[in-house]
């Protein structure tokens, strides 16, 4: 299956700034053509000619311009022609979801005409589509073709991955994509990998698992085996919102945002002030820091998941709005990874030769999953734990609610499997930074789980690390 390998690329500070170059210059072009395009599309409308059509909306009319505006700008010359040709084709690509998206063939929000890009906001990606051309890759080190100076010189940089791709891919690559995020640079290997397929009729019995997304806790998970799972949210999440936050408010309260630059008493161009610049700097740093953390701890439990279950369930539900106030809306729509969780655990299962599916959530919560009573009102989200009024069962609001999960998704994969087993078993799996930590929950049980207050809390910790908890001073 087709995969890509992400890597950090590392290059010298006068090589960094050719690739940058690179990309503005791709950029240029990319701008050039969507100036041509408007123009092309209001001569359309205006004479209706059928030639504007071929050149507008098939798939290489715009890529077939790129050679004269090259004559016209000769500065284009020192790109290797395969970037310059995708910056092309990712304009029609743009033109044609728009016309998609205009006669309703696209899903998602409508699309608009493509308009100009600012290297700054988004900066352009090289990609190099042919395994051959434009980049050499032996080991780590990456050797990457620039097109010619205006002498006529063929141009290289050369920079360093991390991990040489042989090592963690077992075939070809396909193409390289050099993009850069915040101040660092990536390239991005497009390989074909085989990966070992379980075999079809395995003798032991299907391992099932369904997860009922949450906002407190990420999901909450029962298999047919009886063993519950409480799988934590991303325990950095709070203090990650936090400092981003004061950065932000920091970097917006500076008086002074920007400074006109001069010269010859003209305004050329605002140079964010220093304060400014260094704020912004460091937020968009923790932004990336915040964002690969929370891709580490997806993909470890993408994987756990795919180890250990056949068949893994998650319920339908994404997070929209709602919420009581401005910070439970903003932790409901911000913090949520369930949605990144279901693209991770999709990708991993099909990778590993397992299944990923979504069951219905709908009224899963306030249906009992021992008699299928269902009650007329639902459940206010401060209640976790209720009697069912039919049957008298005490149920945990998430386990039951993954229950009718389980229940619904057994009776598609296992339909001969009769009854869902009696919990045995409940634990919890936290992400630690560096893996999963497993925890026993015995304090389920009980309908009062004990909550410890803040000086118990830093008591107990002081008295485990062998802290001297007596007031300094006192007399034993
Ligand atoms: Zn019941």
């Amino acid at each position: 299956m087709k995969c890509a390998v992400k890597q950090l690329l590392k290059l010298n500070p006068a090589d960094e700034a050719h690739i940058e170059a690179q990309m503005k210059k791709c950029n240029k072009l990319y701008n050039l053509l969507v100036e041509k395009a408007n123009a092309l599309r209001e001569d359309y409308i205006k004479t209706q000619n059928p030639k504007i059509v071929k050149m507008l909306y098939t798939k290489y009319g715009l890529r077939n311009l790129v050679p004269s505006i090259k004559a016209e700008h000769p500065f284009l010359k020192s790109v290797h022609s395969s970037p310059l040709k995708n910056a092309a084709l990712q304009l029609t690509e743009s033109i044609q979801a728009y016309q998609e998206s205009r006669k309703g063939k696209r899903k998602g929000k409508p699309v608009g005409w493509p308009g100009f890009r600012s290297h700054k906001v988004k900066p352009m990606s090289l990609l190099y589509d042919e395994p051959t051309k434009g980049f050499k890759l032996e080991g780590k080190s990456l050797t990457i073709s620039l097109g010619k100076s205006a002498e006529g010189k063929y141009l290289y940089v050369t920079g360093e991955i991390e991990q040489s791709v042989d090592e963690i891919a077992d075939a070809a690559i396909l193409n390289l994509r050099i993009k850069k995020e915040h101040d660092r640079f990536y390239a991005i290997f497009s390989v074909e990998r085989s990966y070992r397929q379980t075999p079809e009729s395995t003798p032991e019995p299907k391992r099932i698992i369904a997860l009922d997304p949450g906002h407190k806790i990420l999901a909450y998970g029962v298999d047919n085996t009886g063993l519950a799972t409480q799988i934590d949210n991303f325990p950095g999440a709070r203090y990650f919102e936090q400092q981003l936050d004061n950065i932000k408010s920091k970097r917006d309260r500076c008086k002074r945002k920007s400074r006109p630059v001069e010269v010859d008493g003209k305004v050329i161009y605002y140079k964010p002030s220093r304060r400014y610049a260094h704020l912004d700097n460091c937020y968009k740093k923790l932004l990336q820091k915040k964002r690969d953390s929370t891709k580490q701890m997806l993909q470890t439990l993408a994987n756990y998941l795919s180890k250990h279950y056949d068949v893994i369930a998650i319920g339908d539900y994404t997070p929209h709005g709602g919420g009581i106030n401005r910070g439970m809306r903003r932790s409901m729509n911000n913090l949520s990874l369930i949605g990144r969780l279901k693209t991770a655990v999709e990708w991993t299962a099909s990778r590993s030769g397992r299944k990923y599916k979504e069951w219905d959530e709908h009224g899963s919560t306030k249906t009992c999953s021992h008699c299928d009573h269902k009650l007329t009102q639902g459940l206010t989200p401060n209640i976790r734990w209720w009697t069912c009024p039919s049957c008298h069962t005490h149920h945990h609001r998430d386990e039951n609610a993954a229950r009718n999960g389980l229940k619904q998704t057994l009776l598609k994969e296992l339909p001969c499997s009769g009854q869902i087993p009696q919990l045995t078993l409940r634990h919890r799996i936290k992400f630690t930074g560096r893996g999963l930590k497993i925890l026993e929950i015995a304090a389920c049980q009980s309908a009062k789980a004990k909550v410890l207050t803040r000086s118990e809390a830093r008591r107990r910790h002081s008295q485990r690390k062998g802290l001297n908890s007596v007031p300094y001073g006192a007399i034993i």
